[in-house]
């Protein structure tokens, strides 16, 4: 039987239950320091608390909910891929990227995801569930722990992983709220960014909260037509509703947002349509973030080649927006966004 996992309990669910077990009032923030400070991913770590404690919590709730099942580190060794296993038996996937300053957690919020992109792993899998606030940070702290061994630090932490985090708006909220508090990871909100195919009603929630989160926006196509194809969504929240609510975003927040553009052999890479982009992006915050397409694993689509990605670029920044390539990452490793979760499944 699963237990409830401790990083989904708040401040008052604990305090309660210390409460409950005849506890001080100070075993809180003992009990809070050693899951946000020292984040430790066992009982037994936990040296300040009685074992007694330790016993009964133990046996009320999980500490760490996600096992390490499979660890993939790409040949330049600047990407690390793992594959963990929740209490249900399900898998998703947590990518660690290093940069020369920054190394990037990029996690999941859902097992699979049900918006059926085209070109993307992990929607042609499909829905399974919602992901925990603490199932979320746990990925975010099993990073830390990985980083922290080696004497580095993780510098961000995006919501680019398996699944859509708008679809998941609480959870995925409550654990960015754990990040950045205080008493919590003490993680910086501008280094957070949550990245979205675009969820209207959820776009407008997080920009009235006026977080200092990134928001990224994957667009794909400069028009309707074309981005209905790639991103089925796009139906129900079509590009002028979304750019709306980017600028909103930018009004609200003063920051820019970042436009996801993966770039697709044949499909929408040419320079009419970086023209067609470029006007629909004029006036606005925004840095346009290209990559080119991972390829799918039918081979049915192609990332474009490196020439076509550059001439996309040059295209948008001759027209006044700020573009970059982003670099292609660990493709041996199946690093593409639900790759791997694809390829475990089943053994
Ligand atoms: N659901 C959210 C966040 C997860 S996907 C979203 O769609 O934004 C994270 C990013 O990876 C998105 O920009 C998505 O479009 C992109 N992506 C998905 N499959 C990809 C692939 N095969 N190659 C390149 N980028 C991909
Ligand atoms: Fe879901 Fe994002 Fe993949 Fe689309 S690209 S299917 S929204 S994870």
């Amino acid at each position: 039987m699963t237990k409830p996992i401790l990083y989904d309990q708040d401040n008052d669910t604990l305090q309660a239950v210390l409460k409950e077990l005849g506890q001080p009032a100070f075993r809180l923030k003992q009990l809070e320091e050693g899951l946000y400070q020292h984040r430790y991913l066992d009982f037994d770590e936990f040296t300040t608390l009685p074992k007694s404690l330790l016993e009964a919590l133990a046996e009320r709730f999980t500490l760490f909910p996600i096992e390490d099942k499979n660890e993939i580190i790409s040949r330049d060794k600047q990407t690390e891929k793992f594959l963990f296993k929740l209490q249900d038996d399900n898998l998703i996937e947590t990518v660690l990227m290093h940069y020369e300053e920054r190394h990037t957690a990029c996690i999941s919020t859902q097992v699979g995801c049900p918006m059926g992109c085209v070109f993307c792993a992990t929607g042609q899998m499909g829905y399974t569930r919602n992901l925990t606030a603490g199932e979320i940070l746990s990925q975010i702290i099993f990073c830390m722990r990985r980083l922290e061994a080696d004497g580095k630090n993780l510098t961000n932490v995006v919501y680019m992983g398996m699944g859509e985090p708008f679809l998941n708006y609480e959870e995925v909220m409550s654990s960015i709220a754990r990040l950045i508090d205080q008493k919590g990871l003490n993680f910086g909100a501008r280094r957070i960014t949550i990245s979205t195919v675009g969820i209207l009603p959820r776009i407008r929630q997080f920009t009235e909260a006026k977080s200092q989160v990134n928001l990224a926006l994957s667009l794909h196509a400069p028009n309707d037509k074309l981005r209905s194809t790639l991103v089925p969504s796009n139906e129900f929240y079509p590009l002028k509703s979304l750019i709306e609510a980017s600028k909103k975003y930018t009004d609200y927040t003063h920051r820019r947002v970042l436009i996801e553009y993966a770039l697709i052999d044949g499909v929408n890479d040419t320079l009419a349509l970086a023209d067609e982009l470029a006007t629909l992006l004029h006036g606005m915050l925004c840095l346009v973030n290209l990559i080119a397409l991972n390829p799918a694993q039918d081979g049915s689509l192609k990332g474009s080649p490196r020439e076509k990605v550059e001439a996309f670029r040059d295209r948008l920044m001759k027209r006044g927006i700020q573009t970059t390539i982003r670099l292609k990452r660990g493709i041996e490793i199946n690093a593409g966004c639900g790759q791997l979760a694809t390829s475990q499944k089943g053994k």
